[in-house]
């Protein structure tokens, strides 16, 4: 609240409690301006439920002693206290590897938040994306496609030769054999194909994975050359 502000904030509790009117001018002044030194940094209202006029009344209304600035710092403190236990910092929309625009937008956004001019983020919000993931980090993440990025995915490939080469694959257009469902193993769209592992004496122990088996490419390679039937279907019915 700037001086223009306490004085009206004084004038409205000068009318719901009198013994707060100053009438020599020396002393009006240093009441203005003891309440500015001590609540400059406290908002009049915000968007969001704070309203200096209403922590005032509230006061009055409950209680037999004179207003002093405390009792409006108090509450200011929970309210904002109140709302940064509510948020969950957003992801930032701000490149991860800059870490000063980083922090400063996280810090922006906490900020916001406290002195009331931004609602709370909630957990759920970020999971669900339902309240829109800012457009920005959106655009980021549809550019890098996937949550590792393209250096760290180049560096596991010889960790990983399997998805390496389907991504190899998939790469020179050929078609993609985990998209479709393996008819000899039965391994699921998505899942590698697997051997049983036999013991000698009772039958099967389980499975291990294995390459991918030939029919499996082949009903791949026929799915990709006649995709329209699959896409049409689910339209028309
Ligand atoms: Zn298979």
């Amino acid at each position: 609240m700037d001086r223009r502000e306490i004085a009206a904030l004084l004038a409205y509790i000068g009318r719901l409690d009198p013994r707060t009117i100053r009438t020599d001018p020396g002393e009006a002044r240093d009441q203005l301006a003891q309440w500015h030194e001590l609540l400059g940094d406290v908002p009049m209202a915000t968007p969001h439920g704070w309203d200096a006029r209403v922590a005032a009344r509230q006061h009055i209304r409950t209680s037999p002693y004179q207003i002093l600035p405390a009792d409006l710092a108090r509450p200011w403190g929970s309210y904002r206290r109140d709302r940064l236990a509510r948020h969950t910092d957003p992801t930032p929309s701000a490149d991860p590897d800059d870490q000063a625009a980083w922090t400063a937008e996280l810090v922006g956004t906490r900020r916001a938040v406290a002195t009331g001019t931004a609602q709370p983020a909630q957990a759920r919000a970020i999971t669900t994306g339902r309240d829109g993931i800012d457009p920005r980090l959106k655009a980021r993440l549809r550019e890098i496609g996937s949550c590792i990025p393209p250096a760290a995915r180049a560096a596991l490939a010889p960790y990983r030769p399997a998805r390496a080469a389907r991504e190899a694959a998939l790469a020179r257009g050929q078609p993609d054999a985990l998209s479709v469902r393996c008819e000899w193993c039965l391994a699921q769209p998505g899942e590698p194909c697997r051997r049983r592992r036999i013991d000698p004496d009772d039958g099967a122990r389980g499975t291990a994975p294995c390459a991918t088996h030939p029919s499996r490419c082949d009903l791949a390679a026929a799915q990709q050359a006649q995709p329209s039937e699959q896409v049409q279907q689910p339209a028309m019915a």
